[in-house]
């Protein structure tokens, strides 16, 4: 039957999530898994959005808010920015389908960094348009390559800063230096997904580009340090006109009822936020600290994540800390270098462990 799909759908690849911790338990047969696979939160949701979420557990036979507003207006008071400007995702990926939707014609051009966010490029193809990638430089957007890549085919240009999955970051100067060469048929994505975790003072906020750049578009989600990836909401901050058109191939309820409840009590809670900020910083040290201890190199991160030098096949050391109930992620087309997701003390302690035992046994 595959025969009857759009011909261009059938070279897509599936997207392959992170393993879930169930189904490691069932395979290996473990009663416990550390999953730092998919850079959720180390310590869930805080106790007011759990409130939050039992209260609305019992209006969950009325269909959702549509539009979001009660969402919408508490991120718009939060960020000083116009309701208008606000538009919601089931998780930011939907937006990221939602622009493809709304903006790409066949034969577009799509500029886009590799290895980045793995859902640019499907996306882009989804629509039958072209996507450019862009290889990182030394774990780095090379803007320079991609601002070589413009042309007046140019549709959309992807900046995923932190980019997932190095943890590194494009600077303020740099990034001005880029938009300066936009024309203006492209709009530009910056993708924030981890913009809470940034500790770097050159590290541009998206935002602040709103006003001179009509073409920017700054995606935000709930899913990482708010803790809500299993609700699925995520947000991008645009001009009116922008969000326009993203509302038109939106779904009508694409974000449910506790995601939007949880979302507004997330934002709320700017404590939990800041002490999640604080693990992250300090838990980074002691992986820089373990990293080096076992003579392993890796990436400097701005975000909950590190990509690490394994030191042997990447695949196989996927097997190898899985076997010890520990999952992590690979096949970012670095042939020994993995991702493994900041988590709480006791996590990346047995993550260390569980690497060490592989290390030493190999030896
Ligand atoms: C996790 C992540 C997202 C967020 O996805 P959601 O759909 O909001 O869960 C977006 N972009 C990047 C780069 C990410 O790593």
């Amino acid at each position: 039957m595959s025969d009857l799909a759009r011909k261009n759908i059938l070279d897509l690849a599936i997207y392959r999530p992170g393993k879930p911790i169930e189904e490691v338990q069932r395979e290996l047969g473990l009663t416990e898994v550390i999953k730092l696979a998919s850079n959720e939160n180390a310590l869930g949701p805080s106790r007011t959005v759990i409130e939050a979420l039992q209260g609305a557990l019992c209006g969950v036979h009325y269909y959702p808010d549509g539009s979001s507003y009660r969402l919408r207006q508490v991120l718009a008071g939060f960020y000083g920015v116009d309701f208008g400007q606000i538009h919601l995702g089931n998780g930011s990926n939907e937006i990221v389908q939602q622009i493809s939707l709304a903006f790409l014609e066949p034969g577009d051009e799509v500029i886009m960094p590799v290895p980045s966010f793995p859902r640019y490029e499907p996306l882009a193809r989804m629509m039958n348009a072209v996507p450019r990638e862009v290889p990182l430089a030394d774990y780095t957007l090379d803007l320079q390559a991609m601002a070589a890549q413009l042309n007046r085919r140019t549709k959309l240009i992807y900046i995923c800063n932190p980019n997932n999955p190095t943890g590194t970051i494009v600077r303020k100067p740099e990034l001005d230096r880029f938009l300066a060469l936009v024309p203006d048929h492209c709009l530009v994505i910056l993708d924030e997904a981890y913009f809470e975790y940034v500790e770097d003072e050159a590290y541009p906020d998206g935002l602040d580009y709103l006003r001179d750049y009509p073409n920017v578009v700054v995606l935000r989600t709930f899913s990482k340090i708010y803790g809500l990836a299993g609700l699925r909401v995520g947000y991008a901050v645009a001009r009116p006109e922008i969000v326009d058109c993203l509302e038109r191939v939106r779904e009508p309820f694409n974000v449910n009822s506790l995601a939007q409840e949880a979302a507004v009590a997330a934002l709320g809670d700017q404590e939990h936020v800041a002490k999640l900020r604080n693990l992250n910083r300090v838990e980074k040290q002691y992986l820089y600290r373990e990293f080096s201890r076992l003579g392993l190199d890796y990436v400097p991160t701005e975000a909950n994540f590190i990509l690490f030098d394994a030191g042997r096949d990447e695949k196989q050391m996927f097997q190898s800390l899985l076997r010890r109930g520990v999952i992590v992620r690979g096949g970012f087309g670095y042939p020994t270098r993995m991702r493994m997701t900041i988590g709480t003390r006791y996590q990346n302690e047995r993550f260390i462990q569980a690497l060490e035992s592989v290390l030493e046994e190999d030896e």
